[in-house]
């Protein structure tokens, strides 16, 4: 994934001001910054949930930000997992995973719940098939999101703060699958305050405010020594 001289704004408001980072093939690279900084806007211009007002966004080797993109198609390879679940509350856990399979990528019903089981598995939920979401704790609802993403198959995950909605006793297990995730070699785009994930699992970290990226490097060089003043006034806040 590549994005270059990336800019939005809202009304007078600028959001993002001339964003440039890649996310290689099997990279994960975690996006930090204070509230108001532009991360979910970064995330939602990378599949055009919002439409960039300046730049290119490259996933996969396709123009995202080309006039004559099949977005939907670009979407289909996209994963994305949000602070809140959006599960379909009336569909059992193993229905939500196979309900885009089958109208999306029309696949017939053994094939989607074959894979839907397979990624129910991966995300240590095998037994919740039949649940319903509201019978389901927050996390395992999480890990329900994350395996539907996952059922779709895709070239690229994006999760936004996908633990900070969470009771802290349920952070871990969520954490724990996109440890394993990142392990696979999933290229994943992570924007989290989750330090000690950031550190450990990132490839690369990114320090985002006022809508600029402020500095980036490994974990080591942007968490544990910082360059700006602004990063480590950031830090020792979040830390
Ligand atoms: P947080 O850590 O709180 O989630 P963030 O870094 O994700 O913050 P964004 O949600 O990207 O920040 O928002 C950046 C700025 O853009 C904020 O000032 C926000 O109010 C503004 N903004 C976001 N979406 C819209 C919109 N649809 N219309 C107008 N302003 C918006
Ligand atoms: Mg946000």
């Amino acid at each position: 994934m590549d994005v270059q001289g990336l800019r939005k704004a809202f009304g007078e408001l600028e959001v993002l001001r001339g964003i440039d980072f890649s996310v290689a093939r099997g990279e994960v690279v975690c996006v930090i910054g204070p509230s108001g900084s532009g991360k979910s806007t970064l995330l939602r211009c990378v599949n055009l949930l919002e439409e960039p007002s300046a730049g290119r966004v490259v996933v996969a080797g396709t123009e995202v930000t080309d006039p004559d993109v099949d977005i939907d198609r670009v979407r289909r390879r996209i994963g994305m997992v949000f602070q809140s679940f959006n599960l379909f509350p009336h569909l059992t856990a193993l229905e939500n995973l196979t309900i885009a399979q089958r109208r999306v990528l029309r696949r017939d019903r053994t094939e989607a719940e074959r894979i839907a089981r397979a990624n129910l598995e991966r995300v240590g939920l095998s037994d919740k098939a039949a649940a319903y979401p509201a019978q389901l704790s927050g996390g395992q609802q999480q890990r329900v999101a994350i395996a539907r993403a996952l059922s779709m198959e895709p070239q690229l995950m994006l999760f936004d703060e996908p633990t900070s909605a969470l009771d802290p006793e349920l952070v871990g297990d969520v954490l724990a699958v996109m440890r394993s995730l990142a392990q696979e070699g999933m290229t994943m785009l992570v924007v989290t305050h989750e330090m000690s994930f950031a550190r450990e699992v990132a490839d690369r970290v990114v320090f985002m405010d006022g809508g600029v990226i402020v500095e980036q490097g490994t974990p080591e060089q942007v968490v544990g020594a910082p360059q700006h003043e602004r990063t480590r006034t950031f830090l020792a806040r979040v830390l």
